[in-house]
């Protein structure tokens, strides 16, 4: 599969994968609890060949690198870098926007199967 179906017990259900551009997962919800708040993605229910709609954006910030933690811990200021991932999830393929901060920027590649 490559995506896994998390269902809790509220009700919500929440679809998760791995991104190879970020070497982390993300996830959207396609299902809300009664009552609960938040955006809610589409899903063709196929764990094998996923389309999610809309696109999902991740906005993050880099993980600091040993040296800029170092500084941080002696009370240095360290400017942070933000960070993009942006991509449509179409038929089992990725497709990176074009204003993702990663290297994938604008390339679709397969999902990975779990
Ligand atoms: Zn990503």
């Amino acid at each position: 599969m490559k995506v896994n179906v998390i269902d809790y017990s509220t009700g919500s259900t929440l679809l998760m994968w791995h991104c190879p551009a970020c070497d982390t997962s993300h996830s959207v919800h396609v299902k809300r609890a009664p009552g609960e708040e938040g955006p809610v993605w589409t899903w063709n229910n196929d764990i094998h060949n996923p389309t999610i709609q809309p696109s999902v954006r991740v906005s993050g910030t880099r993980p600091l690198t040993e040296d800029e933690y170092q500084r941080v811990i002696r009370g240095e200021k360290v400017e942070t870098v933000d960070t993009t991932c942006h991509f449509h999830i179409i038929d089992g393929k990725i497709a990176f926007c074009g204003d993702c901060t990663h290297a994938l920027n604008g390339k679709t590649i397969d999902m990975v199967e779990d």
